[in-house]
């Protein structure tokens, strides 16, 4: 955070306008949530968190060597069919607490050594999180702060975001609006995920790492590839190498396997084949892409 304190307060106050009627995403579902009511998403008032540990599974410059404190918010704004954590993102399971309740958290976090404060769906709660990592840092947390989202983001709300945000880790998952309807339940995944990703890299810049390898600032673009090639590669990195050129970070995500209903969906009943993670890795190659993060399909578990 690069914004000193009571501007990043006055920050999560313009944030806290956006919540009620609710328009934190661009489904602008616009419910009272103070006064009870939810939208898509089903999150509360109420900050509700699934988990707070430190994660070893993210990219080498997030997790490096101790670990990202990384807070696994409940809910999410979108309804991906293979989600992997849908008890808490789509089931909405989680611990109800108080802003300053998960600053504690944050605080436990960083003294166990993590390299930063990795918030994962964070957008339907995104006032009450906020507010708990300014807290955190009003307390002495000096840790970055990592923005881990499904990139379907409103621009209204990554404004309130500048200066907060060190560290963007948006997703660009498909490169057509049907299938995003059709896999993700959104309609208009494409234009949304494509305007936020322009927007968080005019507020961080490319992706900047300290003496051991760790990130600091900027932005890494995350793909998971799907079985049938249904993530749209090729389309995806053509528009990316258009509007950010070929050196931003990439990283190329293998874990997929069949988790939430996607058993019951032919097609995406089955882990992904070594072939298709390959041709993805080939396209943006050819594509001239530069900083491409490849996983090792042995290694991964599905996290
Ligand atoms: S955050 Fe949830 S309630 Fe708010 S607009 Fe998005 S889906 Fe609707």
């Amino acid at each position: 955070m690069i914004l000193p304190l009571a501007e990043a307060r006055a920050r999560v106050d313009g944030l806290r306008a956006l919540f009620d009627p609710c328009r934190l995403c661009p489904r602008l579902c616009g419910v009272r949530r103070l006064a009870g009511e939810t939208g898509f998403c089903r999150a509360r008032a109420r900050l509700r968190v699934a988990s707070w540990a430190v994660h070893r599974g993210e990219e080498p410059c997030i997790s490096g060597t101790r670990g990202s404190g990384t807070i696994f918010a409940s809910h999410c704004t979108l309804q991906c069919c293979f989600c992997q954590n849908f008890p808490f993102s789509q089931l909405g399971h989680g611990q109800d607490m108080e802003p300053g309740e998960l600053a504690e958290r944050m605080l436990d976090l960083a003294a166990r050594g993590v390299h930063n404060i990795n918030l994962v769906t964070p957008t339907p709660q995104a006032p009450l999180l906020l507010d708990a990592y300014v807290e955190a840092r009003a307390r002495g947390l000096t840790l970055p702060l990592v923005y881990n989202t499904s990139g379907y983001e409103s621009l209204e709300v990554l404004r309130r975001l500048e200066g907060l945000v060190d560290i963007y880790l948006p997703d660009l998952k498909y490169a057509d609006d049907a299938v995003a309807g059709e896999l993700s339940a959104v309609r208009d995944y494409v234009a949304h995920d494509r305007a936020a990703i322009v927007e968080m890299a005019r507020q961080v810049g490319p992706l900047q790492v300290d003496a051991e390898g760790i990130a600091t600032r900027g932005m890494i673009i995350r793909h998971l590839v799907v079985p049938g090639g249904l993530q749209g590669t090729r389309a995806s990195f053509e528009w990316l190498r258009e509007a950010l050129g070929t050196e931003v970070q990439i990283s190329l995500m293998c874990q997929y396997f069949p988790a939430w209903r996607a058993p019951e969906r032919p097609g995406l009943d089955r882990r992904l084949t070594d072939e298709e993670y390959l041709e993805a890795i080939a396209t943006v190659e050819e594509l001239g892409f530069t900083n491409v993060l490849a996983q090792d399909p042995t290694e991964v578990g599905g996290a």
